[in-house]
């Protein structure tokens, strides 16, 4: 089945009201690729202000709170998120599970909550470099996949991002037949859980991705985008990306 690519940022704990200059030029890279969907996640605070910016780009949270609501300080909600402007969220963030303690539960719980609100997701998942040199990185993808990929999802909200651990922000990458060999098993392991709903579903590569790498990296068999973190924060080096993508 043919799907759309997705270049989706995700500037992390970086940005200022300055930096949204920047999607002015990744909005018109947007406009120019009409075969690609691209979305940048940014900080809470930036949400509301980035979407009034770039209304033609897909401005999404980096997390959200599985509870629509409650007492729950210094938390945001997925209906909080969707009120200021965001369209898609990230939940299960390789970062959030190492600095917050996430578990692939939380994510499940989180994609919901999401989902409740009329959100888009991109769920990630990806091993540690420990558990790829133990031989394990099959086995903990399929194990992450398999408790938190809700049961109702389907490409037209919920897009899966394999993200090895030990590929973001390190500038290595997987090599194409690692990337092939994982993005194989989670399409075979979304199918177990999904059905056929499971070839829509969009599966992102992410970590350490440029506008050097994305042409090889996105060409290789069921990725069908990229989750780019250090290179979305600059027009200068997200665009090239787009780029990449739209000429796939
Ligand atoms: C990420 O954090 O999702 C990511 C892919 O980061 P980077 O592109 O910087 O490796």
């Amino acid at each position: 089945m043919a799907r759309r690519k997705l270049v989706a940022g995700n500037w992390k704990m970086n940005g200022s009201r300055a930096a949204l200059a920047e999607l002015d030029a990744i909005a018109s890279a947007a406009e120019a690729a009409p075969n690609v969907d691209v979305a940048v996640a940014v900080p809470f605070t930036l949400i509301a202000p980035a979407a009034d910016r770039a209304p033609g780009l897909a401005i999404g949270a980096e997390d959200v709170h599985e509870a629509d609501s409650g007492a729950h300080t210094g938390c945001v909600s997925a209906a909080m998120v969707q009120e200021a402007g965001a369209r898609f969220t990230i939940v299960g963030h390789s970062e959030r599970r190492a600095d917050q303690g996430e578990t692939s539960q939380d994510a499940w719980a989180k994609a919901a909550a999401a989902h409740r609100q009329g959100l888009n997701v991109i769920l990630c998942c990806g091993e540690t470099e420990a558990e790829r040199n133990a031989g394990r990185a099959e086995r903990v993808v399929q194990a992450q996949i398999e408790k938190s990929v809700p049961d109702n999802a389907d490409g037209s909200w919920f897009t899966l991002a394999y993200e090895p651990r030990w590929a973001i922000g390190t500038g290595r990458t997987p090599t194409v037949d690692e990337v092939a060999s994982i993005h194989a098993i989670a399409r075979a392991k979304l199918r177990m859980l999904i059905g056929d709903a499971a070839d829509g579903v969009r599966i992102l590569y992410g970590g350490s991705v440029t506008g050097e790498n994305a042409a090889v990296l996105l060409a290789v068999e069921n990725v069908d985008g990229a989750l780019v973190g250090g290179a979305s924060l600059t027009a200068a080096k997200f665009v090239p990306i787009i780029e990449a993508a739209a000429g796939l």
